[in-house]
């Protein structure tokens, strides 16, 4: 199995994508810590399904978008398995709401989770990676992050913002024989896009050249491709799983 022995860390795993990933990064032979924030009965789900299928995983409660929380949690799966080979950071969470109405709560939550978070987990995992000179960096953008959106200031502004951190983090670590590229995911079928509005899913398909909606399953595949041994000269990429939604 290609990655036999390898320890993963997935934030956002209780659900959607992040389980998806999990449960593949499992059957390549990974162990895989599988983080949450309050699903702790979803996480524990997800360590099950792994474990169903002959894998190991254990869960890992924490906010990304809390500093002193991401340093314990990466420091007690240091203790526990010695290293960190695999970094997926998935966690994210929308707040939408046109500019003209958005609260700067709302802006905050969003880019203290989906991008301040990404910066944390990495500046916590790296050091240990250059230590052991190498590992795998994946983190999860969005379309949104290349095309904006109306609605979605916020949410574009931190996955666009996660394009840059993910290009500069790739140059600092390519020496150490570490990799850092990105995944952006079109319009997948998850909790996270399961309450839009009708009129909205209907718009957002009219505009997918292959006409439906991704899964999570889909996204997962590039992300294992990614740590896997075949793309160990692939760093600051960025790889879109949309249906050809946006062609970059
Ligand atoms: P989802 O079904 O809503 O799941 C979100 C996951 O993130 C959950 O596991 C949730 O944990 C976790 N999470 C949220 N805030 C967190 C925090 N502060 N700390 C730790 N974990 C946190 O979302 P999804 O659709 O699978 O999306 C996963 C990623 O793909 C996100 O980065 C999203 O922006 C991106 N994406 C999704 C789509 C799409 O169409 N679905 C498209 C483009 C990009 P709890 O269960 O504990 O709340």
């Amino acid at each position: 199995m290609a990655l036999s022995g390898k320890i993963a860390l997935v934030t956002g795993a209780s659900r959607g994508i992040g389980r998806a990933i999990s449960m593949r990064l499992a059957a390549m032979g990974a162990k895989v810590h599988v983080n949450y924030v309050a699903g702790a009965a979803a996480a524990e789900e997800t360590v099950e399904l792994i474990r169903g299928q002959g894998g190991v995983a254990e869960p890992c409660g924490f906010d990304v978008s809390d500093p002193a929380a991401v340093k314990d949690a990466v420091a007690g799966i240091i203790d526990a398995d010695g290293r960190i080979d695999i970094l997926v950071n998935n966690a994210g969470i929308t707040r939408d709401g046109l500019m003209m109405k958005m609260k700067e709560e709302a802006w905050d939550a969003v880019l203290d989770t989906n991008l301040k978070g990404v910066f944390t987990c990495i500046r916590e995992v790296m050091r240990p990676m250059m230590k052991a000179r190498s590992g795998r960096i994946v983190n999860i953008g969005s379309v949104i992050g290349f095309t904006g959106n109306a609605g979605q200031v916020n949410y574009a502004a931190a996955k666009a913002g996660l394009v840059g951190l993910t290009r500069s983090v790739a140059r600092e670590l390519a020496s150490r024989g570490i990799t850092v590229n990105g995944v952006a995911p079109g319009y997948i079928d998850t909790d996270m896009t399961s309450g839009l509005p009708d009129g909205v899913k209907e718009a957002i398909l009219a505009q997918i050249p292959m006409g439906g909606m991704g899964t999570a399953e889909d996204v997962a595949g590039a992300v294992a491709w990614l740590v896997g041994p075949d793309a160990g000269y692939v760093t600051g990429q960025f790889i879109h799983v949309n249906g050809g939604m946006y062609m970059g």
